[in-house]
């Protein structure tokens, strides 16, 4: 397990391929060894170790090749090892690793400041801080949100997820396997019910009053310093709010001092054809929060938002050894010239294009899956009983480990358990998405 790795920019034929049992005997030997000396609390959901990746194909240790449908998370957004990326972070890395940019700074982290003040919606000025994690892009933004309002109260919403610090567990809908036995979790935080039309079959106005009136009633809109939403969930399962909701709620922010929070860790930076999916309900967010897919891969968050707010917080306030790190930065500035000079934001168009009817053509053949969603690369189906909104998380935890003994690596999500989730990185090809619907459609007959 310790052979020399051939040279990174060795092609990775994009094409799924399975040549041993899943996993397969190298991925068992690295299990095991994982077993002794790795927490049990991480676990992986399928143990297959990956060698390397390119594109949309993940290659593991035993040579079997996998279409990524879930790009570690929405992480590798523009494709894993993107040639502009390695080819920015290289040249980075031979320079300059670190010198923490608040002993002595450095000019990428100006420069992602710079493109996300121009790609976050909002014709304001705006400011950034760059961090290592989506968890702490969210504990800056409500830190920053509090200093700025005199206030405590933070609000969020049912099925959220936000991490897994203290303040961010205490913020997310679910508690197992997030939150279970870690508390005492941090105070002051608000759940309210969000929009869900699968489920609720509330319009976008009913659905804004009803969270509007939980907050006003459980906190009070003037103790409240922000209020946080993912605009599409993620692990919570890929809501796409009803119309004229987030719209609402920002409106009600806005009219009461309370700072408009957009958690798009999952859903922004191209993922849904626009640079932040904010875009497509009309929202301009006081503070964005990003992460997730801003850096082709390495570590990077930020937290980025009206000049006025984003500077309540004293020189020295903000930071951290890690946050903003060079490497990091660099690959964050490739990430945005590839999303302008690929054109990156059509292929989310793309792929919505070839998997949403080729989703909604295996509703119609089975029945099981109740709901098709999502914008741009971040699809979802939902599984319940059939003519039913009964979870059945059964059938996607087999679906899910059918796709993976065939070469397709497909992400479940959802409170209930019940969602697949397809968020593949921009560079699949429509051939390997039809590729991966065929494994799938086989997986629900198969059943
Ligand atoms: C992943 C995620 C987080 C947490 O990000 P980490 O980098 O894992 O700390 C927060 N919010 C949303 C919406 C996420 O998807």
């Amino acid at each position: 397990m310790t052979d020399a790795l051939a040279p990174t920019t060795a092609t990775v034929p994009q094409e799924r391929r399975i040549v041993t049992a899943v996993p397969g005997p190298r991925s068992v030997a690295l299990h095991e060894r994982r077993a002794s000396v790795v927490a049990r609390g991480v676990s992986s959901m399928l143990p297959v170790y990956i060698e390397r990746a390119h594109g949309a194909i993940l290659v593991d240790v035993d040579g079997n090749q996998f279409i990524d449908l879930g790009a570690g998370i929405g992480v590798t957004t523009i494709g894993h090892t993107d040639d502009a990326v390695i080819a920015a972070a290289t040249v980075q890395l031979e320079h300059l690793t670190h010198s923490l940019f608040t002993i002595t700074p450095y000019e990428s982290y100006v420069q992602v400041a710079e493109l996300l003040a121009a790609h976050t919606p909002g014709d304001f000025a705006k400011k950034t801080v760059l961090v290592n994690s989506g968890a702490e892009a969210v504990e800056n933004g409500v830190k920053i949100a509090r200093k700025y309002t005199g206030r405590n109260g933070v609000g969020v919403l049912d099925h959220a997820y936000h991490g897994r610090t203290n303040l961010t567990m205490a913020m997310n809908y679910k508690a197992s396997p997030y939150n279970t036995g870690f508390g005492p979790f941090a105070g002051d935080v608000y759940r309210a019910p969000s929009s869900y039309p699968f489920h609720d079959g509330l319009n976008g106005a009913d659905a804004a009053a009803r969270t509007i009136a939980h907050l006003e009633k459980t906190v009070g809109a003037t103790d409240l310093a922000c209020l946080v939403v993912e605009p599409i969930q993620g692990e919570g399962g890929f809501m796409v709010p009803a119309e004229g909701y987030l719209p609402a709620l920002q409106e009600w922010c806005t009219a009461n001092g309370i700072v408009f929070i957009a958690d798009e860790i999952q859903c922004g930076m191209a993922r849904t054809g626009r640079y932040f999916a904010s875009e497509h309900f009309g929202l301009v967010p006081d503070l964005m929060l990003s992460a997730k897919g801003i850096a082709g891969g390495l570590p990077l968050a930020g937290v980025t938002g009206r000049a006025e707010i984003m500077d309540a917080a004293q020189p020295g306030g903000l930071g951290g050894t890690f946050g903003g790190n060079p490497v990091s930065a660099a690959a964050a500035v490739a990430v945005f010239e590839q999303i302008e000079s690929q054109g990156l934001l059509a292929e989310a168009d793309r792929i919505e294009s070839v998997l949403k009817p080729a989703l909604l053509s295996l509703q119609k053949k089975y029945p099981i899956i109740g709901d098709v969603r999502g914008i741009g690369a971040m699809l979802a189906i939902e599984l319940v009983t059939p003519g039913t909104h009964e979870p059945d998380a059964a059938t996607v935890a087999a679906i899910s480990a059918f796709a993976a003994q065939h070469g397709v690596l497909l992400l479940t999500a959802g409170t209930y358990g019940n969602v697949l989730r397809f968020l593949p990185s921009l560079a699949i090809s429509d051939e390997l998405l039809l590729d991966a619907i065929a494994v799938i459609d086989e997986a629900f007959a198969a059943r």
